[in-house]
């Protein structure tokens, strides 16, 4: 199977009410083992690689794993650059075969946020690639953006409808109340916020930060109408766990590294089966727009 974009999988989702899972990777096996958790829920996913992970694997290197997956995929895949915040670098991706990119000019103030992120649309429409971009700051650390928690700035609903109209984007990240990695007390989401910015575009809304939030609050929004949810940290917990495991488990002597890393990859597997069956997504898979 070709590479999808994100207008082949979220407008669907949102329509009938569930989400799609999209989930950082750093290399090959993580990369493998979304794509199995994902065909195992027969469900649509997406592959994320960050600006940081694309430097470490090598940008061809990120695209050549990822088409290699999804050419003996029975699901459909979409693989998307995760907040890139350097226009150069979002267009070498273009260019190299994402079929999706997320620019974050969420720090830049409203004007220059639009501007910026309309340039990407403009040069991604030509190469097939969808376009997510934010709007409001999500807090946490995610590679080299950091937001103090408590500046994190909330996204103001009525700023969305003409931030959609003039950038032309595919969906929108936005910030009520998650924040990337782990969570250093209870997350508070504000459905309200959520709410009102569902009310005011059709456009597919974001879920950033996934991991820690409460799965019940995570199926209210989705019952709501968001339409992908970002995780990252817990299957980068699942991958160093599992391998520490696998190091203390196997005797000194075993040298073959498919042992030590096969299990990894069926913990990733796992946990995104999981994810999908909780989004709604599972047995979707066969139902592109
Ligand atoms: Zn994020």
């Amino acid at each position: 199977m070709e590479l999808v974009t994100l207008r082949d999988i979220l407008p669907k989702a949102k329509k009938e009410y569930y989400a799609v899972g999209a989930f950082n990777f750093n290399g090959y096996e993580d990369a493998e083992g979304i794509q199995m958790g994902a065909e195992r829920a027969a469900s649509p996913v997406i592959l994320m690689a960050s600006q940081g992970a694309c430097q470490y694997i090598g940008l061809y290197e990120t695209v050549g794993i990822v088409k290699g997956i999804a050419k003996h995929s029975k699901v459909p895949v979409c693989l998307h650059l995760d907040h890139a915040t350097d226009c150069d670098f979002i267009k070498e991706a273009v260019k190299a075969g994402f079929s999706s990119v997320m620019v974050d000019a969420s720090a830049k103030e409203y004007e220059t946020n639009i501007r910026e992120s309309k340039a990407v649309v403009d040069f991604a429409r030509d190469y097939n690639c969808s376009v997510e971009a934010e709007l409001g700051k999500v807090g946490g650390k995610e590679d080299n953006i950091v937001v103090e928690d408590r500046s994190a700035t909330f996204t103001v609903p009525a700023d969305v409808p003409r931030y959609v109209d003039e950038t032309g984007i595919d969906a929108l990240a936005i910030a009520f109340g998650s924040v990337h990695g782990f969570y250093k007390s209870e997350p508070k989401l504000d459905f309200d916020r959520l709410a009102a910015v569902l009310k005011l575009t059709d456009c597919p809304i974001v879920l950033h930060g996934g991991t820690g939030i409460p799965i019940a609050d995570i199926q209210r929004c989705i019952g709501m109408g968001l339409a992908k949810v970002n995780v990252g940290t817990e299957l980068k917990a699942a991958f160093s766990n599992t391998l520490r495991k696998m190091c203390k488990e196997l005797p000194a002597e075993e040298f073959d590294p498919r042992k030590f890393l096969k299990p990894v990859k069926e913990a990733v597997s796992l946990i995104v089966k999981e994810k999908l069956e909780a989004f709604g997504s599972a047995g979707k898979a066969a139902d592109k727009a």
